[in-house]
């Protein structure tokens, strides 16, 4: 049995980032980017229209008073001309659309006087523009950006936003590193799936689904292996097919039950075990091991506890920091945030290890609010579903009274 945080330190020690590789920009999203992205074009790539009205020449605009000019041309976004506009002239316009030449300024379409607001090609129009600046609502060529400039550096994670500039800038694929591969693994005889209305003694298979989901959410990708009954040749079929990947994340067996199969068949596979049992509760039988593999880093073999709650607390402390270290994230964002706050009810540490109990976290005037949540025990997941963070108790038996001021580990 170790401490918590050297079980960590272990952890940390043991996983490294995959090689980052090309991949395709349409599932980039939240990845970390290893290599610029170099634009092939300018932006805007010609002077486009900012507002919908009418192309002019300002020479010809009357300041503080009417400006009557010929509507040549509908320029839609899309539509692009080869006239151009001459003294006298004006081109109706619209939003993105490619400013013809000779015109240098676009009066918006609110400046129009009411009876020629309608104006079109071949028509008249009035305009009256009080705030008239020379070339205003135009968005010059290359002012955001130049072809080959680049756009987006190594090391910032890939949200939305730079997924569109990547778009723009003509990047189908960007180096970046790979969405980590998890195995997921529910063991235990009981297990049924969640489709299944459970007979007297069986269990809906909370975990898989729960452990997929908290994966996907680390943008890594889940790949969920079902349930094994506690079997020695049904677990052992499936971890073998679960070492292939990243990483295993393993739920149930991992105790010191008759049943609890799962450290000496992860050792029959070939997993070295580098901790099992952690000073910790929930989840102290939790095992963390590696499995080399020939042309990859190892696979990180997490054995986790089978209770719902157990899981997910091992999930966050041990599973999480390996899976953002894999995807190459800065080590500040490995394990979830902590920080202080006030609880709203006692809590009691336990006298031997370090107690992780699940909270609602509220925001006040005067910082954090933290409500420690009813837990008839390790196995309940109603109390989990809504909590937003974990107050972390020392190990020493204390009683923290309402008021007091603890640790918490933000979700
Ligand atoms: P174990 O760690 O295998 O001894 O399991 C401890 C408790 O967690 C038992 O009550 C199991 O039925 C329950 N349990 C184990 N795996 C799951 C699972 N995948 N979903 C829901 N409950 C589970
Ligand atoms: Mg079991």
């Amino acid at each position: 049995m170790i401490d918590l945080t050297d079980a960590l330190a272990l952890v940390e020690q043991a996983a490294s980032a995959l090689p980052p590789r090309r991949q395709g920009l349409a599932d980039a999203c939240g990845l970390l980017l290893a290599a610029p992205v170099i634009s092939d074009v300018d932006s805007p790539p010609w002077d486009r229209a900012m507002m919908d009205g009418f192309a002019v020449r300002g020479a010809d605009v009357v300041e503080s008073g009417v400006t009557e000019l010929d509507v040549v041309v509908d320029l839609a976004a899309g539509d692009v001309t080869a006239l151009e506009i001459r003294a006298g002239c004006c081109a109706r316009i619209m939003t993105g659309a490619p400013i013809p030449r000779g015109a240098d300024a676009i009066i918006p379409v609110e400046c129009v006087i009411d009876d020629s607001r309608g104006a079109h090609a071949g028509g008249r129009v009035r305009l009256r523009d009080e705030r008239f600046r020379p070339g205003q609502h135009i968005a010059r060529r290359g002012t955001a950006f130049r072809a080959g400039q680049e756009v987006l550096a190594a090391g910032m994670t890939l949200g939305a936003g730079a997924i569109g500039l990547a778009a723009e800038a003509g990047a189908t694929h960007v180096v970046a590193a790979p969405r980590a591969r998890v195995a997921i693994l529910s063991t235990g005889s009981e297990l049924v799936p969640p489709e299944a209305v459970p007979a007297f003694g069986q269990t809906r298979n909370s975990n898989g689904p729960m452990l997929t989901a908290a994966v996907k959410l680390l943008g890594a990708e889940p790949i969920p292996l079902g349930i094994a009954a506690d079997r020695p040749e049904a677990i052992r079929a499936s971890v073998a097919q679960g070492l292939a990947a990243d990483v295993l994340v393993l739920s149930g067996g991992v105790s010191a039950g008759d049943l609890d199969l799962v450290p000496e068949i992860f050792r029959l596979c070939g997993v070295e075990k580098i901790f099992h049992k952690v000073r910790l509760k929930p989840g102290k039988p939790v095992f963390f091991g590696v499995f080399p593999r020939e042309q990859s880093p190892p696979t990180l073999v997490f054995g986790l506890p089978g209770n719902p709650a157990s899981s997910l607390v091992c999930f966050d402390l041990f599973t999480r920091p390996a899976i953002q270290i894999l995807a190459g994230v800065a080590r500040e964002h490995w394990h979830l945030p902590r920080s202080r706050a006030r609880l709203t009810a006692p809590a009691k540490a336990a006298p031997d290890r370090p107690v992780y109990l699940p909270c609602t976290l509220a925001r006040t005037s005067h910082g954090i609010d933290a409500t420690p949540l009813p837990w008839t025990g390790s196995s309940d997941l109603l109390g989990l579903a809504g909590a937003g963070g974990m107050i972390a108790l020392p190990a020493g038996g204390t009683r923290f009274e309402a008021g007091a001021e603890v640790e918490i580990v933000i979700k």
